[in-house]
This record gives C-alpha cells, sequence and structure tokens, in this order.
C-alpha cells in the first residue's frame, strides 16, 4: 500500500484496477451481511433468558404489579432507575418498553401544549426549531422533523456539540431544544466533556422552556475497563438555576430485550408532576409486571454492571475485529480515513474523504454487504461533507462482520481513487 496522495493518475489507475479485481472476487461470493443496524446479536439476547422464568409480580410495597395504577412505576423500578439516571426517586418515571416512544410523547407535548414552564405551545410561533447534534440519531432527528420543527445541524465534536455555535444558536426564541447523547453517542462514540455539560445547563437560552433531550441510552455499555464519566445534566441544570431544562432518559433495550425492555425519564420534580398530569388521559399504566420483573432479575447496580460485563465479553472482541481490520486495510493509504474508537456504547464512525460516503456504501451494497445509508445520521439524512459511515459492528457474528469489514475497506479505497482520478 502506499499514500494514495502522493500517487500520480497512472499510479492511482493501476491501483484501482487491482481493487476492482478483488472487490469483482467478493461480489462473486454472493454474500449477504449487513452491518446496518445497533441490533444486540442473539447471543446476547440469550443472556437475558432467565428473566422470563421470573413470575413473582408482588412490588416490595405490596403492590400487585399485574393491575391498573401507578402510572409513575414501581418503587422500587423508580429507585433502581433514579441510582442509574442520578436522580431521586421521585424524580423518576418509569415507562414501557421504549424510550424513544417517551422521547416522542414529551415532543408531543411540548409541540401541542408547551411545558409547565413554557409561555405558550411550541407549534405557537411559527416555525420552531431543534438542535440537532451531527453525525447523531437519526430516530431523534425523525421525531422532531415528523412534528414540523427546522433541524439544525450543529457540528459533533469528541468533547460534545460544538458549543460555541450551539450558544450562538440558543438566541433565537424559535430554538427549543438540543438532542444529545452524552455518553458514547450514537453514531461516533464520544461522550461529552465536564465542559460541554456546564456549558448545556448553564447558557442563557432566549426561549424560557428551553429542553435538553438528554437520551442517556448507553450509561451502562462499556466496551473497556476505562469508562468514559459524564456529569449529571439534571443536577448541572439545578445548579445554574435551570433544573427544568433537563429531560433525562434510559432504557433497558440493550440490557435485556430491545423488544421488551423496560424505559424511564427523570427530570425536575415540576416536570414530572405536569409530564404525569398530561400522561393521564393517554394510559392508566405501564407493564409494572415487566418492570418487577426486570428489577427482581438485574437487582442493583452491582447487579446491572455484572451483566453488562457478560455484553462486553461479546461485543468487545467485535469491536476489535473491526477497528484492527480499518487500521490494516486503510492506515497505509495516506489519511484517506479516519474512523472513531469509542470506549463503549453500539457504533463507531467511518469519515471516508469529502465526497466518497455514498459511493462507498453503494460499493458495499452492490457486492452484498448492506450499511447505514450514507447520510442518515445527519438532519433530514444529508451530510453536507458526504463522508460519515456508521459502523454498526454489534450484530453478525465475527467471521462476518470481518467480511464484511474488509470489503468496507477495499470499498472505501476504489471510492478514494475514483474521487482522485476525477480530480486529476
Ligand atoms: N436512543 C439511542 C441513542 C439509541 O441508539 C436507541 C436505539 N438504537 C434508542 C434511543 C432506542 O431506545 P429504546 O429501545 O429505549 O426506544
Amino acid at each position: 500500500m502506499a499514500d494514495y496522495f502522493a500517487m500520480d493518475s497512472r499510479q492511482c489507475a493501476q491501483e484501482l484496477d487491482s481493487l476492482r479485481k478483488i472487490y469483482e472476487e467478493y461480489a462473486a461470493k454472493g454474500l449477504k451481511l449487513d452491518m446496518s443496524r445497533g441490533k444486540p446479536a442473539p447471543d446476547q439476547l440469550d443472556l437475558s433468558m432467565d428473566l422470563l422464568t421470573i413470575t413473582d409480580y408482588k412490588g416490595e410495597t405490596g403492590i400487585d404489579s399485574r393491575n391498573y395504577g401507578n402510572l409513575e412505576g414501581m418503587p422500587e423500578a423508580r429507585r433502581f432507575f433514579a441510582d442509574i439516571l442520578g436522580a431521586q426517586p421521585d424524580e423518576v418515571i418509569v415507562g414501557g418498553n421504549s424510550s424513544l416512544n417517551m422521547m416522542y410523547y414529551l415532543i408531543d407535548l411540548g409541540w401541542r401544549l408547551g411545558f409547565a414552564d413554557s409561555p405558550a405551545a411550541w407549534n405557537a410561533c411559527g416555525r420552531p426549531k431543534f438542535l440537532c447534534p451531527a453525525p447523531g440519531y437519526d430516530r431523534h432527528f425523525r421525531v422532531t422533523e415528523y412534528f414540523g420543527f427546522e433541524l439544525i445541524a450543529v457540528p459533533m465534536l469528541p468533547t460534545g456539540p460544538d458549543m460555541d455555535c450551539v450558544e450562538a444558536l440558543v438566541k433565537d426564541e424559535a430554538v427549543k431544544g438540543i438532542w444529545c447523547v452524552p455518553l458514547y453517542s450514537n453514531p461516533d462514540g464520544y461522550s461529552y466533556s465536564d465542559e460541554t455539560v456546564r456549558r448545556l445547563a448553564a447558557m442563557k437560552t432566549a426561549a424560557p422552556d428551553f429542553k435538553i433531550m438528554w437520551d442517556n441510552a448507553y450509561c451502562v455499555h462499556h466496551l473497556t475497563d476505562t469508562h468514559d464519566v459524564i456529569l449529571n445534566m439534571l443536577e448541572e441544570c439545578r445548579k445554574a438555576g435551570h433544573e427544568d431544562r433537563a429531560l433525562m432518559f434510559c432504557s433497558l433495550s440493550k440490557v435485556t430485550f430491545p423488544g421488551a425492555g423496560v424505559a424511564a425519564m427523570a427530570a425536575s420534580r415540576r416536570n414530572i408532576d405536569y409530564i404525569l398530569k398530561n400522561m393521564f388521559p393517554m394510559i392508566i399504566s405501564f407493564d409494572k409486571l415487566n418492570q418487577v420483573r426486570h428489577i427482581r432479575f438485574l437487582k442493583d447496580m452491582d447487579g446491572l454492571a455484572a451483566h453488562m460485563e457478560k455484553h462486553r465479553a461479546l461485543l468487545e472482541p467485535k469491536f476489535r475485529a473491526v477497528l484492527a481490520i480499518l487500521d490494516e486495510g486503510l492506515s497505509g493509504c495516506g489519511s484517506i480515513a479516519r474512523w472513531t474508537k469509542p470506549n463503549g456504547g453500539y457504533f463507531l464512525s467511518l469519515y471516508t474523504l469529502g465526497g466518497c460516503a455514498k459511493r462507498t456504501v453503494q460499493l458495499c451494497r452492490e457486492a452484498g454487504v448492506v450499511l447505514t445509508d450514507a447520510g442518515a445520521a445527519y438532519p433530514y439524512g444529508v451530510d453536507p461533507q458526504d463522508s460519515n459511515i456508521r459502523i454498526a459492528p454489534t450484530f453478525p457474528p465475527l467471521d462476518e462482520l470481518e467480511t464484511a469489514s474488509r470489503l468496507l475497506c477495499v470499498c472505501v479505497r476504489i471510492a478514494t481513487l475514483e474521487k482522485l482520478l476525477q480530480r486529476q
């Protein structure tokens, strides 16, 4: 391998030729591999099968979890999630299986009615706007797009969203909130620095009811011994005199079962009271049986950490394999690509030369490897640089992941050479 930027057009064409031969060999294998969605693999789901043998339904205070009632969640579940989220139990609502569902509900609430600290419903201000650190989680962006917010991309840095940019944008009263995945962000795997958290909590916003959608989806999903640690957003907001600003979320989707876990949120008491009052017409109670079952199964923070170590044992080799193959397949070609090396979470980001991501994904797909669509991690699905590719190493078995990653390297190199030849 040689530095592609040091090659003349004849050398580029020669290299392209030999890579196309390798590519054709992959294409002839009839591969059907998928590195597109961040799902746990079946062996991870098997870790939680004992959950289904738990038939205990009485709560610790005698609540019969089979019945209606306790919209706020079982007391032991509120305590468990309070520990995870860093809040008090009475600042927590334990919901159904999906935190995204809770986030959607709150965006809906803000849109239709506003919050306890809102002068008016968000949709009363013409076209409200929402900040989207990008690349970010496509489904966050989709929720706010669906309601009709204008999505404003904010560059994502290794320390979190570009705070100079955020602080300038929130001077606009139409900007109502920001999406955040603060620990092991989707897709870069970055964790917010203390300075970023403090600036988000303290910044002056023109909208008095500005909300931080603090989606701590990967809060216990470590992949190494050196866990990233972030500040507690609710606490920082409180210190800054903005305690109603933070809405924090997490779920057990990637702890037990994505389709049948338990989700929770935490916020100020004022927000929790307001949200429960507004949830009241929607539902009588969430699935408390599943809440009890999960607490019996995971027990406490030590039990949770021990369970997550089992996930780590299955996931770490997959991340390690992808990173080693990217290094082996791309590092020798000069700076044609860079990639993130997360300490946790479900994803990593590969950044190609500008204008090469879509072509890379297309080449992979045509040879039988499905990646997330290029641009998917940006508002409206458009990456202005056409550079980011989200890699989800968790679901495929290790051997398939290795094949897919090797093909990916070939495709990045082909796309880069095509681009360089166009430029020459
Ligand atoms: N937030 C983030 C950042 C995610 O990556 C995901 C799942 N991919 C979710 C939320 C969805 O969580 P839940 O299953 O609790 O709805």
